[in-house]
């Protein structure tokens, strides 16, 4: 109970800082005129609570147990080499064989229906901006971060040593979590010819439009583009902005009515 007390202090502590950088900033630059107080603000505000907290507990026994199921599958020597390997090198890799895992649990959660039944949560929503990035059913969310671990626990990526803490899943999900922030934001920044290495809010927003169905299921990285042009889903246009986000499937305004939703049978 008391660690949850923490965990909500520590929470509240980053919404500060969160509402503190991207409020101002989508002010001065933003994309498509809106409130700050946009329709489900406060929606999206409690998902940001739930699913900073219950994702991360749900995945704990799972996580375990795949680390020690998928350790057996290699040689030992193997998972001592990727220990070795330099910090640097080791943290490039998790982060591209995260965004593997990543890109094929969201497209799945697109392309099969059960999955886009909590996926089209996230979907839902009719205006960007930071704070859609929380928006998000813990079943999806847990769903698209197991598929981003697999690999890197896979690959002995992420370790657990005796004796230190290992750097680098900590910085793979700090980065992962403040990035997903910039991409929902509602600002017009563009960034030439960087749009093709790293994902950027128009990337993004293109994956949210309901403009028409052919830029419909574009666009599922979430930090390296590229991974849209290798398995064929990229769509960036070089001046063009969506213009209308979310979905046509009806989906409920408030909070329960969303978290039990994908649960109804139809
Ligand atoms: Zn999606
Ligand atoms: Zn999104």
């Amino acid at each position: 109970m008391q660690q949850y007390i923490v965990d909500i202090l520590r929470l509240s502590i980053w919404l500060v800082l969160l509402m503190a950088f991207f409020i101002p900033i989508e002010r001065l630059f933003s994309q498509h005129k809106q409130k700050i107080l946009r329709n489900e603000f406060f929606i999206d505000l409690a998902y940001y609570f739930i699913n900073s907290l219950l994702p991360k507990l749900l995945l704990v026994v799972p996580i375990s147990l795949l680390a020690y199921f998928l350790h057996s599958f290699l040689h030992s020597d193997f998972y001592v080499w990727m220990a070795n390997m330099p910090v640097k090198r080791r943290l490039l890799l998790t982060l591209v064989v995260g965004e593997f895992g990543t890109y094929w649990g969201h497209r799945w959660s697109h392309e099969i229906p059960f999955l886009w039944r909590f996926h089209s949560i996230h979907h839902s929503a009719t205006e960007m901006d930071w704070l859609v990035n929380t928006r998000a059913h813990p079943l999806d969310m847990f769903f698209t971060r197991i598929c981003g671990l697999i690999p890197i626990y896979l690959l002995g990526l992420a370790q657990p040593s005796a004796n230190e803490v290992d750097m680098v899943p900590i910085f793979y999900t700090l980065f992962g979590t403040v990035w997903s922030f910039v991409i929902h934001a509602n600002v017009c920044w563009r960034f030439g010819f960087l749009e093709k290495i790293i994902s950027t809010p128009a990337f993004h927003h293109w994956h949210h439009t309901n403009d028409s169905p052919e830029y419909i299921d574009k666009n599922y990285a979430a930090i390296f583009p590229w991974m849209d042009k290798i398995f064929g889903s990229f769509y960036l246009p070089k001046n063009r902005w969506p213009e209308k986000y979310g979905i046509d499937a009806p989906t409920s305004n408030t909070l329960v009515g969303q978290l039990l939703q994908p649960l109804e049978v139809k």
